[in-house]
């Protein structure tokens, strides 16, 4: 073989993906790799790896985003070396920021949305956080003034997300949360009170119970809190932990009263990049007013350049998503934003009669716009024995590439299996149709094979988003 020839041979050998000479290795998993991989190659083995995780479209379980219009990806790429932190370096995302902040406060009918103050965050998670923590600042400087005991605060909630267990641990705060009990599943303002006292940092109820779906009721708390203090004195701040509901009663239950027209209520977090619609890493906290923030949380930062203040737990952080935030508040304004999550509870609904219509289910939330989010929640209905658990129904609809997720409620209901659908916009109605055609071939499958042994919650866990 000619020279020449033989040297095009080796380059096309070499160009081959998967003949060529580093995917014929074995990957590095435990020791610090010595050489270099080609991109092209590197980039393949990644991407060949990943195509072994779950379809995120078929992940029913999650609250977050799974789709976005083809301009976030450009946003997202544009901004993709952009840090949110370099204020000076990029006034012009900052700016952006500050928008976002604005726009929210006025869609939570702050009275002072031009000139409140709040904070973009990685997410929920870390909005809840500031939050509290602000909370906690009020509170200490209350009792201070008023020469009383700041070694034991509480704070009392419903069945909350794990954040606020966090929270509780990492700041040192008695967590009083109302248990579930047969008939209520929400907290209610007897029980609420019955745990409210002069060490109370906040009340934290939740727009869009992680467990269910359902909204609490957050006027209904607000006014005992204000009877409380007309008999006692005792005056306690409500966060709303909004993390779905802040970007879906706005839209879908416009009178239903929750925000800062209640004035009890203090601050407001969601997530971004859940019903905002953004990608994931971003979320959001607003106080009602700027005075609602202690000064004392606010670090003023000299070494990027200008007099920044900051309040984050994070320090630098991707820009894109914030973007992509301020680019769904103008493209779609609250029309937009109804349309979409119009569309989502309309599938909700039409999904809950579906299960419904298997006569084995009791439907605990069907996506009622007026009491909670687009989902579905089930249990088994009592006495209906159909051979199979709710662990073996999630276990076997992962078959067909369905994360639906079963797990127990808490509390006194901790003995009761849900199953849960979140509906999000790339949840159409076609693709909620084939999700119930494989529950019924499911069922069918698991009456012919009645399971002897069933599926734990161990076994199947993992996804079950709480
Ligand atoms: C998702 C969620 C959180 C946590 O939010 P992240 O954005 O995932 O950090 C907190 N509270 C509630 C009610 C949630 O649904």
């Amino acid at each position: 073989m000619p020279l020449h020839r033989r040297e095009s041979v080796r380059e096309e050998l070499f160009s081959s993906i998967y003949a060529g000479q580093d995917l014929a290795k074995e990957l590095p998993k435990y020791q610090f790799p010595t050489g270099e991989f080609r991109p092209e190659d590197a980039l393949q083995v990644i991407h060949d790896e990943l195509m072994l995780d779950g379809n995120s479209r078929q992940n029913l379980a999650t609250f977050c985003q799974t789709w976005a219009e083809p301009q976030i990806r450009t946003l997202m790429e544009l901004a993709a070396d952009t840090n949110l932190i370099d204020k000076d370096e990029y006034p012009r995302t900052a700016e952006i920021e500050k928008r976002c902040v604005h726009l929210l406060a006025d869609l939570w009918n702050s009275p002072y949305a031009a000139d409140t103050i709040g904070a973009s965050a990685l997410g929920s998670s870390e909005a809840c956080m500031l939050a509290g923590m602000a909370a906690k600042w009020r509170w200490r400087a209350r009792q201070e003034a008023a020469g009383k005991p700041t070694d034991k605060p509480n704070m009392v909630c419903g069945a909350v997300q794990v954040v606020w267990h966090k929270f509780a641990k990492y700041w040192d705060v008695e967590l009083r949360e109302v248990p579930m009990a047969p008939g209520r599943m929400e907290m209610d303002a007897d029980e609420m009170l019955a745990r409210v006292d002069e060490n109370t940092i906040l009340v934290v109820p939740t727009l869009g119970v992680t467990y269910t779906g359902r909204y609490e009721d957050v006027a209904d708390l607000s006014a005992a809190l204000d009877v409380l203090e007309s008999q006692s004195g005792i005056s306690v701040d409500i966060h709303v932990d909004a993390a779905s509901g802040g970007f879906l009663a706005p839209f879908c239950a416009p009178d239903l009263e929750w925000d800062f027209r209640l004035p009890r209520v203090k601050s407001i977090s969601a997530s971004g990049h859940k019903f905002g619609l953004a990608p994931l890493g971003v979320g959001w906290v607003i106080w009602r007013d700027a005075a609602e923030l202690p000064d004392d949380l606010i670090f003023h930062v000299s070494y990027l350049g200008g007099d920044m203040p900051v309040f984050q737990i994070n320090f630098s952080r991707p820009a894109g998503q914030i973007l992509a935030q301020y680019y769904n508040f103008i493209r779609l304004g609250r029309d937009g934003f109804a349309k979409v999550h119009g569309a989502s509870y309309a599938t909700a609904k039409w999904l809950a009669e579906e299960i419904d219509g298997f006569g084995l289910f009791e439907i605990l939330f069907d996506g009622d716009p007026a009491t909670g989010i687009p989902a579905v929640t089930w249990t088994l209905k009592e006495g209906s024995e159909p051979g199979f658990t709710l662990f073996d129904l999630a276990d076997r609809l992962r078959y067909e590439g369905w994360q639906v997720p079963a797990y127990p409620l808490t509390g006194d209901l901790s003995e009761t299996i849900v199953q849960r659908v979140l509906v999000r916009q790339d949840v159409t109605l076609d693709l909620a149709g084939i999700l119930v055609a494989d529950l019924a071939k499911t069922i069918d499958h698991l009456a012919r094979h009645p399971m002897t042994t069933h599926m734990t919650a161990e076994e199947v866990k993992g996804f079950n988003h709480l």
